[in-house]
C-alpha cells in the first residue's frame, strides 16, 4: 500500500573545467592537458601541478598537437613570450612518455 514518492531527478552534474589546446584548439578537461607556465618573472616551465601562478597555456599530451603548436608558434603566441628549445624538448619528452604509458591501458 505504501507508494514511494517519486523524487525529482537531481541534476548533480559536476562541471569539469576545460581548457583549449594550443595545438588542435579543442577543449579538454584540464587534467588531460599539459600546462606550460609563464611565471610572473617571465620564466617558462612546464607546470605539472597546475597550481602555480602565472599565465598558462595548455596542450594535449599528443605528439601531433605538440608539433602543430611548435610549428605554428601557438605556444609562443599564447604565452606572449619566446619558448626556448629546452622547453620544447622537455614538452616533447613528456608528451611522448604520456603517449606511451596511456596507450597501454586501452
Ligand atoms: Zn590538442
Amino acid at each position: 500500500m505504501a507508494t514511494t514518492p517519486k523524487k525529482p531527478a537531481q541534476n548533480h552534474v559536476k562541471k569539469v573545467p576545460e581548457r583549449h589546446c594550443v595545438g588542435c584548439q579543442g577543449a579538454f578537461p584540464k587534467k588531460s592537458l599539459l600546462r606550460v607556465l609563464r611565471a610572473p618573472d617571465g620564466t617558462i616551465s612546464i607546470d605539472y601541478t597546475s597550481k602555480k601562478s602565472g599565465r598558462g597555456a595548455y596542450i594535449c599530451k599528443k605528439e601531433a598537437c605538440f608539433k602543430k603548436a611548435r610549428k605554428s608558434g601557438a605556444l609562443k603566441r599564447s604565452l606572449d613570450c619566446e619558448i626556448s628549445d629546452e622547453i620544447y624538448d622537455e614538452l616533447e619528452h613528456e608528451i611522448k612518455y604520456c603517449e606511451e604509458t596511456e596507450s597501454e591501458d586501452d
